[in-house]
């Protein structure tokens, strides 16, 4: 692939990041030292959270909270279709099933009415898990009032919303209106660390419990133990004792990582300005035009805008999607799609599932398209998309 092409998403390294790293290379344990908990106490302190755990990778950390909701076979997870398929595959890891609910036409978030419709239908219905698209956070008061109702618990799919706010001007991952909140720290998400993952709780037994799914099932010595006529000599521990006190996983973070990760997270704030400031100069350019539709304009300052996407009328344009991102690529503009609905999978198809029993999921995904929107991207660069946009799609 030519090398000047604009990606529609990037991560951004600098010295000091570089640095971290190397340090922990020369000087440091490479795995579960200091760095593990620093960064698990520092993104815990960032979203106002009483606990946080990092683990491996998201997909990882939402296996494990939906292991820590009590999540089992024949349990029902209801979430979006529009999400990375990895949301729902997290029920169907615990042999649960997941049931989708259709997408408010604006906010391309979970719609609490169609949630509580599909809660009226689906009684068994153990977690709810909202996904806060592109970095806007979904109707969470409304989201947890049906959820009460219903006695579901909730887990926010925050892949997408580190560094974004509640309408109410609470941290996601504050845990205010969730039993869990997810973090994903892949690079094309809000910070990098190569890979990983973080949950933050308010919840001291599911803190513990998280622990210990992330490695083996076992129990911390600190932690109440089972065997105690095993662990004591004269009423002391035993050296050498620990107990798997049930299955787990290795689903552990490095320190290489989490250092990685700690220093990106000093730099989240002027992020996200930048990415506010672009996001509006895209509002500013498309507003005057009828076949380009941003989303999610009403609430700027409160999305951490992982995503900048846009809905093109393709009806009243000469061009379709697929011709329109082969000419912007051929321009050196790289444009993704964000998602096909997870219900239009093969997987999911064999399973029964239909988008069309989704209608405002389905219209979405045939407008959608991500355009650039990342830190490093110049001004100059986003008025080149901006024109070489607009030009093919109103030619
Ligand atoms: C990226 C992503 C995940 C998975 O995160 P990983 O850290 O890559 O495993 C889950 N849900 C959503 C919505 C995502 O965007």
């Amino acid at each position: 692939m030519n090398k000047e092409v604009i990606p529609y998403g990037k991560h951004f390294i600098d010295d000091d990041d570089i640095e971290a790293v190397v340090d922990v290379l020369k000087n440091h344990p490479l795995t579960q030292g200091q760095f593990v908990n620093s960064f698990e106490e520092s993104i815990a302190n960032f979203v106002g959270a009483k606990y946080a755990v990092a683990m491996s990778s998201w997909t990882a950390g939402l296996h494990m909270a939906c292991l820590a909701a009590g999540v089992k076979e024949d349990d029902l997870v209801a979430t979006s279709p529009i999400t990375f398929v990895a949301s729902s595959n997290s029920a169907l890891y615990c042999q649960a099933q997941p049931v989708f609910t259709d997408i408010n036409e604006e906010t391309i978030n979970m719609c609490p009415n169609e949630l509580d419709k599909t809660l009226r239908e689906n009684k068994r219905v153990k977690v709810i898990m909202p996904i806060h698209f592109a970095g806007l956070p979904c109707d969470m008061q409304s989201i947890k009032e049906i959820a009460d109702r219903n006695g579901s618990l909730i887990i926010e799919d925050a892949a997408h919303a580190l560094g974004a706010k509640y309408s109410c001007g609470s941290m996601v991952g504050s845990c205010k209106y969730s039993d869990m909140t997810g973090f994903s720290f892949h690079p094309v998400k809000s910070i990098a660390a190569g890979e990983g993952g973080m949950i933050t709780t308010n919840s001291e037994e599911i803190y513990k419990k998280l622990l210990r799914l992330r490695s083996h099932g076992i129990n911390k010595s600190n932690d109440e133990l089972v065997l105690s006529n095993e662990a004591y000599t004269d009423g002391v521990i035993n050296p050498w004792y620990m107990e798997m006190q049930e299955l787990g996983y290795n689903y552990r973070i490095t320190d290489i990582q989490c250092a990685l990760g700690m220093s990106q997270l000093k730099k989240l704030p002027k992020f996200i300005e930048k990415r506010i400031e672009l996001a509006e100069r895209y509002d500013s350019a498309f507003k005057d035009s009828n076949l380009i539709r941003p989303i999610q304009m009403n609430a700027r300052n409160q999305s951490s805008h992982h995503l900048y996407v846009v809905k093109v009328d393709f009806q009243n344009t000469k061009t379709n999607r697929a011709q329109l991102m082969h000419e912007l690529l051929n321009k050196g503009i790289a444009t993704q799609v964000h998602y096909i609905p997870v219900t239009s999978h093969p997987y999911y198809l064999n399973k029964g599932y239909e988008t069309k029993n989704y209608p405002k999921a389905f219209e979405y995904y045939n407008q959608a398209l991500s355009i650039p929107l990342y830190y490093s991207l110049t001004l100059s660069e986003q008025d080149y998309v901006i024109e070489t946009l607009k030009n093919l799609i109103h030619k």
